[in-house]
């Protein structure tokens, strides 16, 4: 029996290709976005406790009360804004099941959303399921700024959602406090949904400082928030991360949450409920990775590549276009085969798969893995 394909035009994740064909050409990986370091013994160590004191059957449904907790008082602590561990947090499996969820509950037949392109990839397909529109802003490299008369000019009676991603994926661009407040103009004066992916919340550059939807009142009031565990702790595979909304919003997320997946892995969230309470885990990590942004850049220094360093996040985008001509992909096949280095094409990211010559590198990497690979780019 066949069945219509419900996302016809939708190939593999670019993520799941490049990091196979990393292994198949027995490459360095700089593709996917994943550390290539352990995670933390002592919150390894806290998960074994937590199967051994017997957290091995079903979590809450919203997720452990104790992690909801701790999460909330991060947020009062760091954004000013309060979220009900109750009623306004639920503890998902990573970050990518919190937007599917999020959009589940929102987006009906017909409902336009607004994204950023380069946008991560479960943005549109996601919304395209649940019968929805995307209209999509092209940023344009270097710096993918958002131009906000263009993002009033797109909205329309239809616009239900805007979903914006800082610090960004894959460009490595941050939102000030001046995109916010027009984000939060536009979103009240037109009543639009956002929805704010903020997994990378905790890797931030050069000072600045996160302008997390939750920091702005009116914002957070139509926010749904997601973040991610994996990111911030190293352990991508465990795949944890949470949604912050207020009670209307999250009341329709819990709705479906409990039949996406009902509760996430319980002794994770007894772990990171504990390695939470202790600050620093998550406060280093901006100074943890912008030592390996200067280190990789710096042995960059007299590649070919043109380069503007990233704001945030684990990625750094490099600008090909002194080097080939070829298309991103070709290159970035090229790279993999050839010179045993796999990194990312970003058109796969752009509205009309726009080839602006730049490839995406994660460089949460083992410096001697990042000086080998920057030997390699070095060369080229
Ligand atoms: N959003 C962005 C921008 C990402 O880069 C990722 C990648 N991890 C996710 C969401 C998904 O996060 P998770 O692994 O927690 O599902
Ligand atoms: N977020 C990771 C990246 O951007 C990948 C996650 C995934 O493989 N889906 O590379």
């Amino acid at each position: 029996m066949t069945i219509p394909s419900k996302l016809p035009n939708i190939p593999t994740s670019i993520f799941s290709v490049m990091s196979k064909m990393a292994i198949d050409y027995d490459a360095i990986n700089l593709s996917q976005g994943f550390p290539n370091f352990p995670s933390d013994p002592t919150l390894n160590a806290l998960v074994e406790n937590a199967m051994r004191d017997g957290y091995n059957q079903y979590a809450p449904m919203p997720g452990d009360f104790e992690l909801r907790m701790e999460i909330s008082k991060k947020i009062e602590n760091l954004h000013n804004h309060f979220y009900n561990p109750e009623s306004e947090l639920t503890i998902t499996a990573g970050a990518t099941q919190a937007i599917f969820t999020i959009i589940a509950a929102t987006i009906q037949k017909c409902d336009e959303v607004i994204i950023f392109t380069p946008a991560y990839d479960c943005y549109a397909p996601t919304v395209q399921l649940f019968g929805g529109k995307i209209v999509p802003i092209q940023l344009k490299p270097p710096l993918h700024q958002v131009d906000w008369q263009e993002v009033a000019d797109k909205i329309s009676s239809k616009t239900k959602m805007i979903i914006i991603n800082s610090p960004h994926n894959p460009s490595g661009m941050l939102f000030t406090k001046e995109d916010m407040l027009e984000l939060q103009r536009l979103t009240e004066k037109n009543d639009i949904l956002v929805l704010s992916d903020e997994v990378y919340e905790h890797i931030i550059f050069d000072k600045n400082k996160h302008q997390s939807a939750s920091k702005f009142e009116a914002l957070a009031n139509r926010s749904f928030i997601t973040a991610s565990f994996g990111k911030t702790f190293h352990n991508t595979g465990w795949k944890i991360g949470y949604c912050a909304a207020p009670k209307h919003l999250m009341t329709e997320f819990q709705k479906i949450h409990q039949f996406v997946v009902f509760s996430v892995n319980h002794p994770a969230q007894k772990a990171l409920a504990t390695y939470l309470k202790d600050k620093t885990h998550y406060l280093k990590l901006s100074d943890f990775y912008q030592q390996k942004r200067d280190f990789f850049l710096n042995v960059l220094k007299d590649s070919r590549f043109k380069i503007t360093p990233s704001k945030g996040t684990y990625f750094q985008m490099l600008d090909f276009s002194e080097i080939s001509s070829e298309s991103d992909i070709a290159f970035t096949e090229r790279l993999t085969k050839e010179h045993k280095i796999a990194t990312i094409p970003t058109s796969v990211f752009n509205e009309g798969k726009k080839d602006f010559k730049q490839i995406r590198v994660c460089f949460a990497k083992t410096d001697k893995t990042l000086a080998e690979a920057a030997k390699i780019l070095s060369e080229l």
